[in-house]
């Protein structure tokens, strides 16, 4: 395999230049839970892909399907006509997520977030409350890089270039509490912070909000559970203000929580849902809005002559991401994938929660199948976790670094064997 001299084509800010140019991490093939580098070396993926490969890379089932698919009708659009993959991925998406009756099909999670985010603006309209414009995220949110998740996003450094985006957005405010560190799973304190949205309901009254959205495990901020009772309290909040509810679940959608989609094991039925990655086990993109019955049902009773919502992309439902996403979801169900990472869940806790007594990790998060080891801060932000990151590639297992935090989402195959080699790895180059 020949490394292109140029590396300097693909315009990629977050893969920094002169470290990478001289010791490129370049994957070429996967199989499982591990890649293979040019260089042929083994990397176990304890990221699943970007926490996104829930049933492991290159699974045969749904490699097979894209390849069939993709002899058979490579791509037809879904306006005014359509195919019936498309129809029979929706309906099969529909039916693994309780509560919902409808999903709109996108091609990434950014483009989920800001298809939600419009289907809460124009839902206000519809009902004749178009005064509804404003839109709550939290601080340390990542909802992607489009204009709308940006813009109710709450990490400083994505939005810091780009000034104003949409104009009216809230923060509610990220809160780790100090008697919260260490916590396994979900921690006791910090139902009171969900009181936050009341705060903003005060300051710019209820009835100007037209939707709050919300991670129910923040991820790419560093990994949060939720405080117990936090997300039912949100909830309360928005029905006492006809306010609607989205759980961006692009990250624990598909499983990673133990059960389809983690509202349904934290149980709070949100309005909007949005997802992606492990939707077609992060092989060909695709994202989609969960919606209820009640929120589509707003757009068919609208008074005025419109379509029900002016939105969708080419690819909407493409041919090639509906067989992905029908074998991904046949793999989850006949593999049992979402009950294994509900049993692996306490294992998985044990052996991250096990890292606490290495000096310098100074707080252990985890949830279902994911978790964050945070590093003591050793110089500038981002220095002690980018160089446990290197070390961790070195030894063999690739995680995420966040700041001075090491998170990790595996795919949801993972065996006792397999969290027992992390946790050796990971021991091994932390207590070094
Ligand atoms: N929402 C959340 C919660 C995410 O974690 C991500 C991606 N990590 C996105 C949205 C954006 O998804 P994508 O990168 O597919 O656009």
């Amino acid at each position: 395999i020949r490394i292109p001299n140029d590396l300097d084509s693909f315009w990629m800010p977050f893969t920094p230049s002169r470290a990478f140019q001289e010791a490129p991490r370049m994957l070429h093939k996967a199989d499982g839970v591990r890649y293979v580098t040019v260089d042929g070396a083994e990397k176990f993926d304890g990221t699943g892909g970007l926490w996104c490969c829930n049933a492991g890379h290159n699974h045969p089932r749904i490699v097979e399907a894209i390849q069939r698919q993709a002899a058979d009708l490579d791509f037809a659009h879904t306006f005014g006509q359509g195919h019936p993959i498309a129809f029979e991925a929706a309906a099969r998406v529909v039916d693994l997520a309780p509560g919902m009756d409808h999903v709109f099909f996108t091609n990434s999670g950014s483009e989920a977030v800001d298809t939600a985010l419009k289907i809460a603006l124009a839902y206000h309209a519809a009902r004749g409350d178009g005064g509804r414009r404003m839109l709550v995220g939290r601080e340390k949110a990542y909802h992607g890089i489009n204009f709308g998740g940006l813009s109710v996003g709450g990490i400083g450094l994505n939005k810091g270039q780009f000034g104003t985006l949409y104009p009216s957005v809230a923060h509610l405010r990220h809160t780790w509490l100090e008697e919260n560190h260490f916590s396994r799973g979900m921690p006791e304190h910090g139902a009171h912070l969900a009181d936050d949205l009341q705060r903003l309901c005060d300051l710019h009254g209820g009835h100007t909000i037209a939707a709050v959205i919300v991670e129910p495990v923040s991820g790419a901020g560093g990994v949060f559970p939720p405080p117990k009772g936090y997300l039912e309290r949100l909830r309360e909040i928005c029905d006492a203000h006809g306010i609607l509810l989205i759980f961006d679940e692009v990250i624990t959608g598909f499983g990673r929580m133990g059960t389809a989609f983690a509202y349904e094991a934290f149980g709070v039925q949100p309005d909007l849902v949005t997802c992606a990655k492990g939707m077609t086990n992060a092989t060909v993109p695709m994202g989609g809005v969960l919606a209820t019955a009640a929120v589509r049902d707003a757009f068919r009773q609208a008074p005025s002559k419109m379509p029900d919502l002016f939105h969708g992309y080419t690819y909407s439902g493409h041919p090639l991401a509906s067989a992905a996403c029908i074998a991904t979801l046949e793999v989850y169900r006949d593999e049992d994938i979402f009950g294994n990472a509900a049993r692996m869940a306490t294992p998985w806790e044990d052996m991250v929660h096990g890292l606490a007594d290495i000096d310098g990790v100074i707080d252990v998060r985890n949830c279902g199948i994911i978790a964050a080891i945070q590093l003591a801060q050793q110089g500038a932000v981002g220095d002690a976790g980018r160089a446990a990151h290197a070390k961790l590639w070195e030894a063999g297992l690739i995680v995420r670094p966040i700041g001075d935090a090491l998170a990790m989402s595996p795919p949801l195959t993972i065996t006792q064997a397999h969290v027992d080699e992390i946790g050796a790895t990971l021991r091994s180059v932390l207590a070094a």
